[in-house]
């Protein structure tokens, strides 16, 4: 095994059980007046511009980031425990979430200065929401065989082509995406793919919608014809994107939301066996906890190697792979858990409710930020084995 493999045990600081408890309270308040029920399937996924400027207001978007571009300088445990809270509750966080956890990032890297001042600030409000570019229709798993094109033209660039299963396009202020600047080399198939800065409002731009399993819209076809990005919203290098995608993954695949999507679920289950579950009923769910305790140290340590500045690709990649099957998995032991518990418990309908929605949201987890397969090659390929 590579020496290189990492999960220290850390433990989360005082400092984020202060910040836990506010969450809460926070989180509380919402409840009580009518934001969201913790309690619906799938809210968690929805988008509430009016909340994420609450929790904008709160400083919880950008907490990691410089203050001089209006964030907070805090640490990544705390922003960890954010995360954590608001997925717990089901709070409605997706419109700013993907521009705080990978988006904001990237910009911090590789904007101009001047669109760093106008757009971090913004994000850090919870003003805007922003997408993911990347897969196209024949280029998922396979980012660089992307086909979208941007054209050099005067003062900018030109793009044609789609991107699909597009999360949140129908309500996106920007996209960070990837085009086709020049074909890819002899020496270097990745070669040739540049990230532009997007704004969804840009003429040229069709958003097609695309319906999950759940009947949420939860993605979008995105069409580009002779859509204008001036050039100053080049991000990074052109033609050298490969370059930059690897440390956009580890943001995107380490977090505490890969797992606790349908945590839901759990508080339910335990509900339904009662405080005197049968030795069936406790063995299975102290089975379930365990794992779910052993993923969360696990994600706890990469966020703290986030923290230390290191890029922890294969250690996120493990943790999205081990806790996405986990989830998966889910639905179906708490059906078998919860079969044998007395007809008339109090939440029946709410689990069975929360079990319908998982079940059919479940397919999608090992495939959304990269599959399974793929993302075992990068762990085999980390360990030294391919
Ligand atoms: C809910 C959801 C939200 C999404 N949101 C976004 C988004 O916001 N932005 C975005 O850009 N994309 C998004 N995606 C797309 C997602 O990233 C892709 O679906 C994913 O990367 C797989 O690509 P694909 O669908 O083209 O499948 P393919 O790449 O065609 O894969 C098909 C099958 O082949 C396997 N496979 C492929 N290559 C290999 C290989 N080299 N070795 C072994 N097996 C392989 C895969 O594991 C998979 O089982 C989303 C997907 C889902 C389900």
């Amino acid at each position: 095994m590579s020496a290189d493999l990492h999960f220290d045990p850390i433990r989360l600081p005082p400092e984020c059980e202060a910040l836990r408890a506010q969450v809460r309270a926070f989180l509380a308040e919402e409840i009580a007046a009518g934001t969201f029920d913790p309690h619906e399937p799938g809210r968690g996924d929805s988008h509430n511009r009016a909340f994420s400027r609450r929790v904008g207001a709160k400083g919880w978007i950008g907490m990691t980031w410089p203050k001089r571009y209006g964030g907070h300088e805090r640490s990544q445990l705390e922003r960890y425990v954010v995360t954590e809270e608001f997925r717990v509750a089901n709070a409605p966080a997706q419109l700013h979430f993907i521009a705080d956890r990978q988006s904001g990032p990237i910009l911090l890297k590789y904007a101009p200065e001047h669109i760093k001042h106008d757009i971090l600030p913004r994000i850090c409000r919870g003003e805007l929401c922003f997408v993911i570019g990347m897969s196209e229709p024949g280029s998922g798993s396979d980012l660089f065989a992307a086909k979208a094109k941007a054209t050099k033209v005067g003062g900018g660039w030109r793009i044609n082509g789609s991107k699909i299963w597009t999360t949140s396009a129908h309500v996106a202020d920007y996209m960070l995406g990837l085009f086709r600047t020049s074909p890819p080399t002899r020496e270097n198939r990745r070669h040739g793919l540049t990230q532009f800065l997007v704004d969804m409002k840009t003429k040229g731009i069709t958003v097609n919608p695309i319906y999950q399993m759940t009947g949420q819209r939860g993605f979008n076809e995105v069409v580009f014809d002779d859509a204008f990005v001036p050039d100053d919203h080049v991000m990074g290098e052109i033609d050298g994107a490969w370059k930059q995608a690897t440390s956009e993954l580890a943001y995107e695949r380490s977090g505490p939301e890969r797992f606790l999507e349908t945590f839901s679920l759990l508080p339910e289950l335990i509900r339904a066996l009662g405080p005197e579950p049968d030795l069936r009923g406790a063995e299975g769910l102290g089975r379930l906890v365990a794992q779910l305790h052993t993923l969360r140290r696990m994600s706890v340590a990469v966020a703290g190697m986030l923290q230390a500045g290191q890029e922890p690709t294969v250690e996120g990649s493990i943790v999205k792979d081990l806790g996405t099957i986990w989830e998966q998995k889910l639905p179906e032991r708490v059906r078998g858990l919860a079969a044998f518990t007395a007809p008339e418990i109090t939440n029946r309908t709410t689990l069975e409710r929360q079990l319908a929605f998982a079940t059919v949201l479940a397919p999608k987890l090992t495939i959304q930020g990269g599959t399974t397969e793929i993302l075992r090659g990068i762990i085999a390929r980390g360990l030294g084995l391919r």
